[in-house]
């Protein structure tokens, strides 16, 4: 184990859409979604698949993907198949490593799917942990990707490396082949002793001047030139607003809990978020009640009640435990205690 990493006694626990992880209220599904983007064909598979396999709605993820909660025992294996039918299923053996992020208003979709094919194409990569992660695009390098790229700059646990890439898909796999052998127990590449010059070495000679990486921006909800960013709040569709978001020819899942939709669509009466000055904007919260067993509160219908109170604009994260799983760098957080929510600053 290295001195660094938590206890890794145990592989990576990462859900997938076949390893299935048995929360309090179910099976819980992650789909992967490389790159965010999904037919409309592929949405309403996922969509109707929760509506008929587990509780209806559907979960954003902080790395633009979605999650069924509610599955019963034996629905994974139909959830599968229908997944497998819209395409979003094309490898079994590599259904967790296919983490890609990209600008969600970027126009990099062509070479997420040649990463994703590569990737899905290499056996050995199949090895890699669920948590390894490829990001493409500069307003979304800060999210701290094993493997970046911005253009032909090649990134490694979020930092410019000076290498500029010729091949960005042959770099990435290099890269990724390259950690899986250095690796250990480790499940990011900072985690590794030196693990960013070990991978420089396989990969190419830095000699570019380095460009740094700004913090990532969260997207706000609002009209972007001929598209719109739509959030949900809390990062959970409702069966109703999933049917709503199912009736656009195609959307992208953005890794701050939207979805970018084409055009200026009237979304009023959904619930959903669609202004930059929506009080939601910024709140986030862990599962909690009925999902997690650890959790000390319903944390998600508390937020709810405290957002139509809300006075500030800080980004604020409601935890049902000390845990504070999912948080948000530089959130206020509020902490369940079994007696109401102790407020950190
Ligand atoms: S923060 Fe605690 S209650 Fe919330 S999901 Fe994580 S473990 Fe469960």
């Amino acid at each position: 184990m290295s001195a660094s990493s938590p206890d890794r006694a145990r592989p990576d626990a990462c859900p997938g859409a076949i390893a299935v992880h048995q929360a309090a209220d179910g099976g819980l599904a992650r789909i992967r979604v490389p790159g965010g983007t999904l037919t409309n064909a592929q949405f309403r598979t996922v969509f109707e698949a929760s509506s008929a396999l587990g509780d209806g709605g559907l979960e954003l993820t902080s790395r633009a993907n979605l999650q069924i909660r509610g599955l019963g025992p034996s629905a994974p294996l139909e959830l599968a198949d229908r997944l497998w039918r819209a395409g979003l299923l094309p490898s079994l053996s590599h259904e967790r490593v296919r983490n890609i992020i990209a600008s969600p208003l970027g126009d990099d979709q062509h070479l997420v799917d040649a990463i994703d094919a590569a990737l899905c194409a290499a056996g050995d990569l199949a090895g890699l942990p669920g948590r390894f992660l490829v990001t493409i695009g500069a307003d979304v390098a800060g999210l701290n990707g094993d493997i970046g790229l911005v253009g032909a700059a090649l990134l490694l646990a979020g930092t410019d490396t000076g290498i500029r890439v010729a091949d960005p898909v042959a770099a990435v796999v290099t890269a990724a082949r390259r950690f899986l052998a250095i690796r250990g127990d480790a499940w990011r590449l900072a985690e590794v002793p030196d693990g960013v010059a070990r991978v420089i070495e396989a990969v190419g000679v830095p000699g570019a001047e380095r460009i740094s990486v700004p913090p990532p921006e969260p997207l706000l909800p609002g009209p972007y030139g001929d598209v719109s960013v739509v959030g949900a709040p809390l990062g959970r569709l409702t069966a109703a607003q999933a049917e709503a978001l199912g009736s656009f020819p195609w959307l992208r899942l953005t890794p701050w809990r939207s979805v970018v939709v084409p055009g200026r669509p009237s979304l009023d009466g959904t619930g959903l978020i669609t202004s930059p000055a929506s009080p939601w904007n910024g709140v986030t919260a862990c599962t909690g009640r009925p999902g997690c067993a650890k959790s000390l509160a319903d944390v998600r219908a508390d937020a709810a009640e405290w957002v139509g109170t809300r006075k500030d604009t800080l980004p604020v994260h409601w935890s049902g435990c000390e845990r504070r799983c999912g948080r948000p760098a530089g959130a206020v957080d509020m902490i369940a205690t079994g007696e109401g929510y102790r407020r950190v600053e």
